[in-house]
This record gives C-alpha cells, sequence and structure tokens, in this order.
C-alpha cells in the first residue's frame, strides 16, 4: 500500500476512534473505571504523545527546508530577474483570495442569520483577549534584524526576507556565488529526504492526533451551535471547491479536479495538525512534485501563503462577525461589513499559521466593529473542529495560487500536473513512483 493510502486510512481510523472514545466519556456506558483508563492512558496518554511527537517532526523541518529551498528558488529566479513581478502577483492572489472568502463568508452569514434565536447564549460568557500586532508593527517586523533570531523564532516573513536576499545576492555573485549555490541545491536535495523519512511514520501521527483531538470534542456545543457551524462549513467547502475551481480554471485553464485529487495528502496533514505552518514540508513537496510547480515559484509561495493567505480562517471570522452581531443584536451595518472584509485582509497577514490563531484574528475584526469580545467565547466551543477544516483550506488556497502564479510564469511543468502515477509526496524523495 502507498504511503498516500496509509495516511488517509489512518485519518479514517482516527476519526472513528475518537468518535467511540468521544461516545464511551460521555455516555459512560462501560463505567467509570474504564472511561477513565482510556482517557488517561489512551486519549491523553498514548495518542497524545504520539500526537505531539509527530507535530514537532514536521515543524522540525520547517525552517531548514524554507531556508534552504527558497534560497535556491531566489537564486533561480533572479537569473531571470523575475523576483519582483512574481512576488506581486502572488501577494494581489492571496489578498484577492482573501477578501472573496470573507465576502463570501458575510453574505452567507447574512442570508442563513444563524445567530437569530440564539440570543440566550450570549448570556454571560467571558473572553480574555491576547492582543493583536498592530499593522505598523506588522510591516516592520517583516524586516529581520538578525536572521539567526528569526530562524530561532520560526518567523517566516523574516526568514523569507533573508532567503530572497540571500539566493539575489548567490545569483550576482559569479563564480562564489556559483559553489554556494550548488552546496544548497544539494543541501536542498538532503533536507528533502529528511522529510520523506520522517513521512514513514506519518500515518501513526495522523492516527493518534485525530483519535486524541476527536474524542475531546464537545459534540453538545457543536449541536448547540450547529447553525453557525454549518454555515463556516457551507462557506469553507464552497469556498474550496467552487471559487477556487473557478479561478483555476479561468486564469489557468487546468482541471481542478486533478488540483484537489493531488492535494488530497496535504489536505490530511492539515486537517490532523490545524497548522498550515507544521504542513508546510508536506504542501511545498505536494506544490512541487505532484502539481509540477517549479522550485523557484513554491519555494517562495508556499511559506509565504502559510503565513499570509488564510481564507478559511477568513471566512470563519466573517460568519462568527455577523453570528455574534445577531446575538448581542448589535447591527454594523454596510461600513461595518466593509471594515470587517479589510481587517480581516490585514490580520492574517500578521500572524502565523497555527492552531487557533484566528480566534486571536477574530478580536482584531470584533474590536474593529465594536463588536463585545464575549462572542469568541461561545465560538470557541466549536472552533477545534472547524479549524482543522480551515486549515485544510488555507493551504489548497495557497496551492491553487501557487499554480496559477506558476503556469503565468511559464514554471508549471505541466508534464507532472497531467500525470497521474505521480505519488512522491510523502513516497521518497526521488519524485516518479507508480500509484498501485
Ligand atoms: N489553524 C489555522 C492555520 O494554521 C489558522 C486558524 O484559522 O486558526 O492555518
Amino acid at each position: 500500500m502507498g504511503l498516500t493510502k496509509k495516511i488517509v486510512l489512518a485519518m479514517i481510523a482516527g476519526i472513528a476512534v475518537g468518535l467511540i472514545f468521544n461516545f464511551l466519556d460521555t455516555s459512560q456506558v462501560l463505567g467509570a473505571r474504564v472511561t477513565s483508563f482510556i482517557n488517561s492512558y489512551l486519549t491523553n496518554g498514548l495518542f497524545d504523545i504520539v500526537g505531539r511527537i509527530f507535530i514537532a517532526s514536521l515543524k522540525l523541518m520547517v525552517v531548514p527546508l524554507v531556508l534552504v529551498s527558497l534560497i535556491c528558488g531566489a537564486c533561480a529566479l533572479s537569473e531571470g530577474s523575475r523576483v519582483g513581478v512574481l512576488a506581486g502577483k502572488t501577494v494581489l492572489l492571496y489578498l484577492v483570495t482573501t477578501a472573496a472568502a470573507i465576502s463570501l463568508a458575510l453574505l452567507l452569514a447574512i442570508v442563513f442569520q444563524p445567530g437569530v434565536g440564539m440570543e440566550a447564549i450570549a448570556g454571560d460568557a467571558s473572553f480574555d483577549p491576547k492582543p493583536s500586532p498592530p499593522l505598523s508593527e506588522v510591516l516592520v517586523n517583516i524586516f529581520p534584524t538578525n536572521p539567526v533570531d528569526a530562524m530561532a523564532k520560526g518567523n517566516m516573513l523574516q526568514i523569507i526576507v533573508f532567503a530572497l536576499l540571500m539566493g539575489y545576492a548567490i545569483s550576482r555573485s559569479g563564480k562564489p556565488g556559483q559553489r554556494v549555490a550548488g552546496f544548497f541545491n544539494d543541501l536542498n536535495e538532503v533536507i528533502l529526504r529528511m522529510v520523506s523519512v520522517l513521512m514513514v511514520f506519518a500515518p501513526y501521527g495522523v492516527f493518534a492526533l485525530l483519535a486524541n483531538k476527536i474524542a475531546q470534542l464537545g459534540f453538545d456545543t457543536i449541536l448547540l451551535l450547529l447553525k453557525y457551524f454549518l454555515v463556516v462549513l457551507g462557506a469553507l467547502l464552497l469556498h474550496a471547491f467552487g471559487v477556487y475551481s473557478l479561478l483555476l480554471k479561468l486564469l489557468s485553464g487546468l482541471s481542478p479536479l486533478k488540483l484537489f485529487k493531488k492535494m488530497r495528502p496535504a489536505m490530511v496533514f492539515a486537517f490532523s495538525t490545524a497548522s498550515s505552518a507544521a504542513t508546510i514540508p508536506v504542501t511545498l513537496q505536494t506544490v512541487e512534485k505532484r502539481l509540477g510547480v517549479d522550485n523557484k515559484v513554491a519555494s517562495f509561495t508556499v511559506p509565504l501563503g502559510a503565513t499570509i493567505n488564510m481564507d478559511g480562517t477568513a471566512i470563519m471570522q466573517g460568519v462568527a462577525t455577523v453570528f455574534i452581531s445577531q446575538l448581542y443584536g448589535i447591527e454594523i451595518g454596510l461600513m461595518g461589513y466593509l471594515t470587517v472584509i479589510l481587517t480581516a485582509t490585514l490580520a492574517s497577514i500578521g500572524t502565523a499559521g497555527v492552531p487557533g490563531v484566528g480566534l486571536i484574528m477574530l478580536a482584531m475584526v470584533l474590536q474593529q466593529v465594536g463588536l463585545p469580545l464575549e462572542g469568541i467565547a461561545i465560538v470557541m466551543g466549536v472552533d477545534r473542529l472547524l479549524d482543522m477544516v480551515r486549515t485544510a483550506v488555507n493551504i489548497t488556497g495557497d496551492s491553487v495560487v501557487s499554480t496559477i502564479v506558476a503556469k503565468s510564469e511559464g514554471a508549471l511543468h505541466m508534464d507532472t500536473f497531467k500525470d497521474d502515477n505521480y505519488n512522491s509526496v510523502v513516497d521518497n524523495g526521488e519524485g516518479r513512483r507508480a500509484t498501485s
């Protein structure tokens, strides 16, 4: 069985076991002793440990992979001096898709009114927001003062700036530059191999993470907030399969179905980790090796997207804002909605893709339009599951934009995109491998 298949099976098994444990925990059919054994030794014991080790092993690869891969990419790019055009197109597409996502979310929430009739639960919820960074700070912080510090902290935007600069300088340094470029190209191969080695353990990690998280979900809260939950989910699916398909078809003429199929393993990773940052190694490999986006484009667009492009998160914020305004009976009006679109789009630039960060951004949005922050405490109850789904949407958005940009720059390997036998993402570092 190919590793991709194993990972998908692990996801299904993890969800199933999680659901069973959740049921046992809430219904107590097997008695307190068995339930407490399951909780302490499996859910919060074995599964928790394996899941956390799995996330650590993914995160471990993020900084070296982004740095080295982007230096190689920037080096290749600078030779054709296309960096500016490429960056412009990418950022523009990221911002436009995010604004479209949040507009779609607002529209659906206004039509379906998830908060109307729910005013009673607004009651005495309270929430203590963590401060979100002001925009000026975000802009200044893109420029590193110390590359080692940026890497130590995993500050993706700073790492991107440093790698772009270094790649550019390498390409302008003649013979010494060529030697350094050769070294980084070799190092890139080695790091990709490391990712492949770690991927062998991915099915266990995916299983443990999902079994752990699903077992802990409060399904009764989801039932209580079912309408909100369904509107967010509906908007996420519509954006992922409707808007992205349309964009891909219109702007590049490529088959969306093929892209979705090939992105499947990366979506499973994003879903189980709820972190687009931790998923970067898998997204990058998938986009390059399966979709055929050249490294010089993908090494820039994927890490950047994981940091600044969060369409799924924007959707949650759109629906949540309308939901909370209905809950508290506060009308925010057209200006309010426009403010939401602008704030949510900008907020996504400054926050890294890690679990639950969407709620911090939501605090920023609510504050802008004068809605009570306590509303966050209410939606928080159902946020984990939505976080998983929206993270999968976030990285799908990154891959769609990467593919569109690559196609427009003549950097999409069409034979790879069309080839159905490409299974290299998680199977090995070499590329071609027949699927069974
Ligand atoms: N978990 C999301 C991500 O990493 C961010 C969020 O919506 O909280 O992309």
